[in-house]
């Protein structure tokens, strides 16, 4: 780790992320020692730093899932459509993933691992996911996915099955887990003893979501996590359809039921959380529940839109997710920062601050993937900060304008000059440096291009199906 002394137009600093500048910030061993008033650089560009941020739920997913034709579906529709996807090389998908999220301004990235590869075990298959994550620079926690149940729609999918013909066996392409919820329990182990020696990964149990885990899997993850301190990462009333699920097979609330498995814990994140109820809310917070809230999958999915200044004034730590389902597509951090905090800046009271913002995308997306204390450009801090080109994103140049203003109503991974972590360069201009993006992405896309005939069946059958599957949901259920 180098030491290094980078002077910048522009820091925000502290607690509350207040500007200041220009300043010198001194970085030894991988931490910040020093942060002094300094001359007006004068060297071009002038930068604005901040801290790096964090995506506290992601999918290490290779490509985006639209060149595979399952763009404009609601969630519903969308998740089985991912069936149609062929597997890849896991080394270059995770690198892929990995390299667009540090280039997105990220230093760390919460892999929920729906999908693997499944072309060789999964303890095999994770030394491709940490190596990865190496090679770019980045820290990851790592959810193991878990179910067993309603692998096609919320609740008995075989009336749904009968309207299809013969030639489409669906039960075949979308199974339900068959594993006991002790053997999956104990595949997390196994997982966690492959890799989690590596100070870059966290392995977490990875429950799909309630609708997709029996009351006795998530009972067997709550007494495993208790007993072994280990993390849990879930989705949670994500859409509409989870919420009407939820009423109905829980009538006594389904965070209620949660809390009474003992799952309901500080070692839980659960993200969305689109269609949480206020009291769902209060109850998540006195367990010291933290939400992961994912603006632009949201919108991309038909989910909604989260309240996030509800869960601000439950008391929820909140942070800050992409999903793999960025507004453009592109895992860009600082474009999510900014609809993270304009869907929520001012609607009824419930506003969150550019503060609450950098808090959520910095220290609570750290929490989520259990990296040290840090996301504050404070002494003794890590060094994990991003610099952005202060002379773009100022592109006018008529006065002194608080540069919140800026990073808040205009920034883009465009500018980002670097993203450091721990002292170490990762990216500059837009390059990652521990691998090449570029040629990662055209290899993978040459990989699909030659496996897409592979799936041809699958992506009919998912056709025939995606109709019903509508059907299902608007007579719903
Ligand atoms: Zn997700």
């Amino acid at each position: 780790m180098t030491n290094r002394r980078i002077t910048v137009a522009q820091a925000l600093v502290g607690n509350d992320y207040q500007p200041s500048g220009p300043v010198a910030i001194s970085i030894e061993a991988g931490r910040i020692v020093a942060i002094h008033p300094a001359q007006d650089s004068a060297e071009e560009p002038r930068i604005l730093a901040i801290s790096a941020l964090v995506d506290g739920h992601n999918h290490a997913r290779p490509l985006s899932p639209t060149s595979f034709g399952s763009g404009m579906k609601p969630l519903e529709s969308w998740l089985p459509s991912l069936a149609g996807i062929p597997a890849v090389d896991p080394y270059l998908a995770a690198a892929a993933s990995f390299g667009r999220s540090a280039r997105g301004g990220c230093v760390g990235v919460m892999v929920h691992l729906i999908r693997p590869m499944g072309r060789e075990a999964l303890t095999s298959e994770v030394h491709d996911y940490a190596r990865a994550a190496s090679d770019v620079g980045v820290s990851i926690g790592f959810a193991v996915a878990m179910r067993d149940r309603n692998p096609i729609v919320y609740g008995d999918h075989s009336a749904l099955a009968a309207k299809l013909s013969d030639r489409f066996a669906i039960d075949d392409i979308w199974r339900t887990e068959t594993m006991s919820p002790e053997d999956q329990v104990k595949r997390v182990s196994d997982v966690a003893a492959e890799i989690e020696d590596q100070a870059h990964v966290d392995v977490q149990f990875g429950p799909n979501g309630v609708q997709w885990c029996s009351d006795r899997l998530l009972e067997a993850i709550a007494g495993a996590s208790a007993e072994t301190g280990r993390r849990v990462h879930m989705h949670l009333l994500e859409t509409r359809e989870q919420r009407k699920w939820a009423d109905r097979t829980y009538p006594g609330g389904i965070v209620q039921r949660l809390e009474e498995i003992g799952l309901l814990s500080p070692r839980l994140t659960v993200a969305h959380c689109v269609w949480a109820r206020p009291d769902e809310l209060l109850t998540m917070a006195r367990h010291g529940v933290r939400i992961a809230v994912n603006p632009s999958s949201n919108l991309h999915l038909g989910s909604g839109i989260a309240h996030v200044g509800r869960m601000k004034a439950a008391g929820v730590h909140v942070g800050l997710g992409l999903d793999g389902c960025a507004f453009d597509e592109d895992d860009d951090a600082l474009r999510e920062l900014r609809l993270f905090r304009l869907l929520n800046a001012g609607v009824a009271f419930e506003e969150i601050t550019p503060t609450d913002a950098m808090e959520a995308a910095c220290v609570t997306g750290r929490e989520i993937i259990g990296l040290a204390a840090g996301g504050r450009i404070e002494i003794g801090m890590p060094a994990d900060l991003v610099l952005l080109d202060l002379d773009r994103l100022d592109r006018d140049r008529i006065m002194d304008v608080d540069p919140r203003h800026y990073l808040f109503a205009r920034a883009t991974q465009q500018h980002i000059v670097e993203v450091i972590t721990g002292g170490r360069t990762i990216v500059r201009t837009g390059h990652v440096l521990g691998l090449d993006l570029d040629a990662t992405e055209e290899a993978l896309r040459q990989q699909y291009r030659e496996a897409i005939g592979s799936t041809r069946r699958i992506r009919e059958a998912f056709a025939a199906l995606e109709p019903l599957i509508g059907e299902h949901y608007r007579g719903c259920c």
